[in-house]
C-alpha cells in the first residue's frame, strides 16, 4: 500500500505538487498518468524518498521508504532506465544492487530469466537497446522480491512484444497481491494496463478511481454503431434520448445511450447492424478533457 497525504513539494517558485492525497492499494495495476509536467515523478521520488516533501507525507506500508533498511525487499522501482553504468554488465549491475541489499547472489540469474536478459546479461550494458535497459531495470526493481513496485513511464522504448510481455507481467504481479503503481503520459498504453488510476494535472489530483468509472466521466464516452439504415436507427436513437452524430465513414457515434440499449431499440426497430461497440475511446476522451486545462506550458517539450 502506497499512501500519499496532502503531499507539496515545490522548487523555488515552481509547485511540482500541490496538496496530492491518494492511496495505491495491493492487488492491483494503479496507472498513474497526467500530461508531461503534471508532477508524476516528482509524486513517485517522494514516495521513494529521493527527495524531501515540502509538505505532506508519502508512506509505503505504513512507513517512510528511507526508514527502510534494505529497501528492495520493501519497494521495487525504475525511473529512469537510462540511468545506469553503461560500462557495467546487466548482471554486473545486478550483482552490486544485490549485495547492496544483502540479497542472494542466485537472485540476479532468476529475474535475468523473468525479464528476458540471461542471453544478453554478459554484454555492457551501453550496448543495450532503450528496451532492454527498461526490461533490466524491471529485472532490479524485482530482485529483492517486493511487495510494492513503482515505475516510472516503463513502457518507453519497447516494441510491441516487449509491451504486451510487461502489461501480462504487471498483471501477474498485481495477482499475486502486490502494489504496482505505473506512470504513464499516455492513456493509451494505460487503457489496457491498468485496472485503477491516479490522474494528475498541474500537480494537483485529478481523479483516484477504478478505469471504468473513469472513463464515465468523459462526457463524450460513447457507442459507434454500424447499420443498414444509419438514417432510420438515428431517429430511433435521439427519440431515446441519444445524441447521434456521423462519423464520417458510415458509423454513428452515439453518446447519452450504453451500447446495450443502443442494441435492444435496434432489434426493438427491426434495423440490422453490422458494428457495435461501446467506446473504448472514451477513457482517452476523458483524459483529454478533464485534462486540457491543466496541461503545463511544457507540455511536448522533449523532455
Ligand atoms: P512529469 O513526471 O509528470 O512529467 P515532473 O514531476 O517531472 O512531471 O515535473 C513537474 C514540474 O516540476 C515541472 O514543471 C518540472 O519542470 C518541475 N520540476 C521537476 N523537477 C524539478 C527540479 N529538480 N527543479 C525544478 N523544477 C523541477
Amino acid at each position: 500500500m502506497i499512501e500519499v497525504h496532502q503531499l507539496t513539494k515545490r522548487y523555488g517558485r515552481t509547485t511540482a505538487v500541490r496538496d496530492l492525497s491518494f492511496t495505491v492499494r495491493p492487488g492491483h495495476v494503479t496507472g498513474f498518468l497526467g500530461p508531461n509536467g503534471a508532477g508524476k515523478s516528482t509524486t513517485l521520488r517522494l514516495i521513494l524518498g529521493l527527495n524531501e516533501p515540502t509538505a505532506g507525507t508519502a508512506t509505503v506500508g505504513g512507513r517512510r521508504f528511507r526508514d527502510r533498511p534494505r529497501g528492495l525487499r520493501h519497494v521495487g522501482a525504475l525511473l529512469d532506465a537510462g540511468d545506469v553504468h553503461g560500462g557495467r554488465s546487466g548482471r554486473a549491475h545486478l550483482r552490486a544492487l544485490a549485495r547492496s541489499n544483502a540479497l542472494p547472489p542466485g537472485r540476479v540469474e532468476e529475474v535475468l530469466a523473468e525479464v528476458g536478459l540471461a542471453k544478453a546479461a554478459g554484454r555492457r550494458i551501453g550496448g543495450y537497446s532503450l528496451g532492454m535497459k527498461q526490461r533490466l531495470g524491471i529485472a532490479g526493481a524485482l530482485l529483492g522480491d517486493p511487495p510494492v513496485l513503482v515505475f516510472d513511464e516503463p513502457l518507453n522504448g519497447l516494441d510491441p512484444e516487449g509491451v504486451h510481455w510487461v502489461r501480462n507481467l504487471f498483471r501477474r504481479l498485481a495477482a499475486e497481491g502486490r502494489t504496482v503503481f505505473v506512470s504513464s503520459h499516455l492513456m493509451s498504453e494505460m487503457a489496457h494496463t491498468a485496472d485503477r488510476l491516479v490522474v494528475i494535472g498541474r500537480g494537483e489530483l485529478i481523479a483516484a478511481e477504478s478505469v471504468a468509472e473513469f472513463a464515465a466521466r468523459g462526457t463524450r464516452s460513447g457507442v459507434t454503431v454500424r447499420a443498414s439504415e444509419p438514417d432510420r436507427l438515428a431517429g430511433v436513437l435521439a427519440a431515446a434520448g441519444g445524441t447521434v452524430s456521423p462519423d464520417g465513414d458510415g458509423a454513428l457515434s452515439v453518446t447519452g445511450l450504453d451500447a446495450a440499449a443502443v442494441g435492444a431499440l435496434a432489434l426493438e426497430h427491426g434495423v440490422l447492424l453490422q458494428e457495435l461497440t461501446a467506446g473504448s475511446a472514451s477513457l482517452e476522451q476523458a483524459f483529454m478533457e478533464l485534462t486540457a486545462d491543466r496541461v503545463d506550458h511544457l507540455a511536448g517539450d522533449p523532455r
